[in-house]
């Protein structure tokens, strides 16, 4: 018996779930951990960060896309 460990458990859409919505989430915010559905994930091209969360430290040295939910774009301005 472990419930935990059995991967059926779906993500659901953050933005949505406040707005009393239930929709799937089709991504997870690289900076907060919240899923978002398609409505609501931004995606950006950043650069890697060197040690960043979610990734291992090492050195990449380009760009490539991330997810970002609406209000982690806002505060990711340059
Ligand atoms: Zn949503
Ligand atoms: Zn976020």
């Amino acid at each position: 018996m472990d419930a935990y460990h059995t991967g059926a458990i779906t993500m659901k859409c953050y933005i949505c779930a406040k707005k009393a919505r239930t929709t799937d989430a089709v991504a997870i915010c690289i900076v907060c951990g919240m899923g978002t559905c398609m409505e609501h994930t931004i995606r950006r091209d950043v650069d890697i960060w060197e040690g960043g969360y979610p990734f291992p430290a090492q050195k990449i040295g380009k760009k490539m896309p991330r997810m970002l939910c609406q209000e982690c774009n806002a505060a990711f301005r340059e």
